[in-house]
């Protein structure tokens, strides 16, 4: 580095400490604003994980970190890297940060506090600001960071502030973190995703109090008042956040959100919109809440977890309601039977075999109604058969996982056996057996369909191998059915 190269640099250095200086005089609001605006700036591009925008972000959090006082997680970097399979040349970082805790008993247990700083970067030439997602998280990260630093002998666990990288693109930063940290000595998770608009929201949710013992109790006690609505336990598998890596490491979580009402995932979550003084208050209040959460000795996990966390049971028993096509087929000749309907209720039993296989089996009650064109009446004139039948599906199918063991698509194929009970055409009952309907038939099924969380959909395709009946003029008939099935899982 030559002479010039060094007098700049100390410029540089005395016109960042001097800024520095100039910030900590600043109001919490004020402080806030300049975070959010600078973080959704157009030099920042959005912030896509992997970028140089991403890295300029994390080199603007990492600077505030350090001029708060903040010791770095790792040795002397505040940085933690890590790699996301499928994008093998970009560089992915946390910037993680901890605060010592005071209590000698409780200072090697940690409270884990983080917010994303990714977004969405640039599509089709237009930049994704990502002020609410999560622009606001990270600016109150940093000033959660700066008061629990002023008041940092309240504190008896260790406190780790770590901003993450590339959630959006699957949650990989704090996968990574959750992973590399000792997930029983780590008392409470927190994730703040989306907290900029209070006013709109009128609320700060927190889902997962359920995890804590007493945890509503303790939250609702804890000052400064703001408006809240507890959830017991994380849902939805569609809005994941960096919670998840953790709960699954079976660590107790909370995320905290004002929710989707900002134009989520869209070019118009700007900076403008954020409601600064709410965001201000949910600082103030995150504060006492990670204060609290980190001085108390009977602070305690409750041993629950969201579903949505928990691996997948070996065994599931659901109810299953089933809506479809059925009809009448004539393997022999070109007529085709017309589409009438199937519906059906009853439940369903899912072995989940390793990682790959699951076993399904069940019982379904069923109203069929299979219809026949009108030139051939088999039947008195009607042209509709009514059939009340028990149905049992045996199949076996793959899984495959997409973003945690809950949801996934699956693949599955079998033998299905149906049991008639009750023929009618009209008012007129149809004999079972050698003289009317077919009382039983099996066949080949066929069934894909989507899992989320609890619930099932399906797509089911059975093909009767069995005559149905057979006409004087048409000869044998088939059936075959084509269902939707949604099953709720216990
Ligand atoms: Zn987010």
């Amino acid at each position: 580095m030559n002479r010039f190269a060094k007098g700049l640099l100390a410029a540089l250095l005395l016109l960042l400490s001097s800024s520095t200086f100039a910030q900590q005089g600043k109001r919490l609001e004020e402080r806030l604003r300049d975070h959010l605006y600078l973080l959704t700036s157009e030099e920042l591009r959005g912030r896509e994980a992997g970028t140089e925008d991403a890295a300029k972000a994390s080199d603007y959090i990492a600077e505030q970190f350090a001029a708060m006082g903040l010791e770095p997680y790792i040795g002397d970097s505040y940085f933690q890297y890590f790699t996301v399979a499928g994008a093998p040349n970009k560089t992915f970082r946390n910037v993680i940060g901890i605060i010592e805790g005071n209590n000698p008993a409780l200072s090697n247990r940690y409270i884990v506090v983080g917010a994303h700083y990714d977004h969405l970067g640039v599509q089709l030439g237009q930049i994704y600001p990502g002020a609410d997602d999560n622009a606001s998280g990270t600016s109150a990260l940093i000033e959660l960071a700066r008061n629990l630093l002023a008041n940092r002998d309240k504190l008896g666990r260790s406190v780790i502030i770590v901003a993450f990288d590339a959630e959006e693109m699957g949650l990989h930063g704090s996968n990574y973190l959750a992973e590399v940290m000792p997930a029983d000595r780590i008392d409470l998770m927190i994730s703040m995703d989306m907290i900029g608009w209070l006013e709109e929201a009128e609320r700060l949710t927190i889902e997962g109090v359920g995890t804590i013992d007493n945890g509503a109790e303790w939250i609702i006690g804890l000052p400064p008042s703001i408006n809240l609505k507890l959830k017991q336990y994380e849902r939805s598998v569609m809005t994941a956040t960096d919670t998840r890596g953790f709960a699954q490491a079976g660590v107790p979580t909370f995320a905290v959100t004002t929710g989707t009402v900002s134009p989520y995932h869209k070019p118009g979550d700007t900076a403008d919109k954020i409601d600064f003084d709410g965001l201000k208050e949910i600082t103030l209040f995150m504060t006492t809440l990670v204060e609290s959460a980190s001085a108390n000795p009977d602070f305690a996990h409750s041993g629950k977890l969201a579903a949505i966390h928990s691996a997948l049971p070996i065994a599931q028993l659901g109810i299953t309601g089933s809506f479809g096509r059925s009809s009448v087929r004539w393997p022999d000749s070109a007529l085709r039977g017309k589409d009438g309907q199937l519906l059906g209720a009853g439940l369903t039993f899912q072995l989940n075999l390793g990682r790959w296989f699951t076993l399904r089996t069940g019982a379904r009650y069923e109203w069929s109604s299979p219809k026949w064109p009108d030139d051939d009446k088999p039947y008195a004139a009607a042209t509709r058969l009514n059939i009340e039948q028990i149905t049992t599906p045996l199949t076996i199918g793959a899984r495959l996982p997409l973003t945690d063991s809950r949801t996934y698509l699956y693949l599955g194929a079998g033998w299905y056996y149906t049991q008639r009970l009750k023929a009618s055409v009209g008012k007129q009952q149809v004999p079972l057996g050698d003289n009317g309907i077919r009382t039983d038939e099996g066949g080949p099924i066929v069934e894909w369909g989507l899992n989320m969380g609890k619930v099932q959909f399906s797509l089911v395709n059975r093909y009767g191998i069995e005559d149905l009946f057979t006409t004087p003029t048409q000869g044998k008939t088939r059936t075959r059915n084509t269902l939707c099935e949604v099953t709720y899982f216990f």
